[in-house]
């Protein structure tokens, strides 16, 4: 088995008093691009979030890089792509070397990052005067100037054209190519389940780990998004 990176045991984790996340146990292995998946609200954004040590899980372990999160201070392996980052942070007229320089890394570094997404020849250009795809591609690049072993994306196709998307799926398997690990939220499971090499569903709990194979012949989509989606809209229509 390979190194493990993310190893989260018998998570628990409630906002208020309300669970979000109940017995989650995974692990994530070195080189893995995984896709995690679930409807709205089951929790994916909270669990990259613990991942993250940016919320403290009531209950349970969580160990990066075979250190306990709170030894861990390599904080520079993992890289993170948050929710939006596109629509709020582009708001800024601000140059799209400065975004990258606001990760406090070197100009060499930051314009490594840059080649590498194929930004470099706009590095002078206005980020609000970037296409979403290519808003996005200098926020990749932020995320990879401190060299990440680790990536995580949360919702990163939000927004952004299909051409774009494509550009941006080829990216990210280039990338898990020369080794980095990648986790990715997203709700477009068709395009995600081609992509990717493990399936994280979760739904609360955690529904299945698996192959993408495994995860079409498993009839997991029914599972997340059947009975189960029903029940998040009733519980909410309560909240
Ligand atoms: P997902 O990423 O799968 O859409 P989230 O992890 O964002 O789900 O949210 C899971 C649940 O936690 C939802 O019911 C959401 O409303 C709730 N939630 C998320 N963030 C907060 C917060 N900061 N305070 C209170 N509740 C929250």
């Amino acid at each position: 088995m390979s190194e493990v990176l993310v190893c989260l045991k018998d998570i628990h984790f409630a906002y208020n008093r309300e669970l979000v996340l109940e017995d989650i146990d995974l692990h994530i292995e070195r080189g893995s691009y995984l896709g995690l998946l679930g409807p709205n609200g089951s929790g994916k954004s909270t669990l990259l979030k613990i991942i993250l040590g940016l919320i403290k899980p009531q209950k349970g372990e969580v160990e990066l890089f075979g250190q306990p999160q709170n030894k861990f201070k390599d904080h520079f392996k993992i890289g993170y792509v948050p929710q939006k980052a596109t629509q709020i942070q582009s708001q800024f007229p601000i140059s799209v070397e400065e975004v990258i320089s606001l990760t406090a890394v070197s100009k060499k570094a930051a314009h490594q990052a840059l080649t590498k997404v194929g930004m470099y020849s706009h590095r002078t250009r206005l980020i609000t005067e970037l296409s979403g795809g290519e808003q996005q591609r200098v926020f990749i690049a932020k995320a990879l100037a401190a060299s990440p072993e680790i990536l995580l994306l949360d919702e990163p196709t939000v927004g952004i054209d299909n051409e774009s998307q494509k550009d941006f799926y080829s990216l990210l398997r280039e990338l898990n190519k020369e080794g980095l690990t990648i986790v990715i939220v997203s709700h477009d499971t068709e395009d995600i389940i081609k992509e990717v090499s493990r399936v994280v569903c979760v739904n609360r709990r955690l529904v299945c780990h698996v192959s993408p194979k495994e995860f079409i012949e498993g009839h997991f989509q029914d599972e997340l998004y059947g009975d189960d989606r029903k029940k998040i809209i009733h519980h909410h229509s309560h909240a």
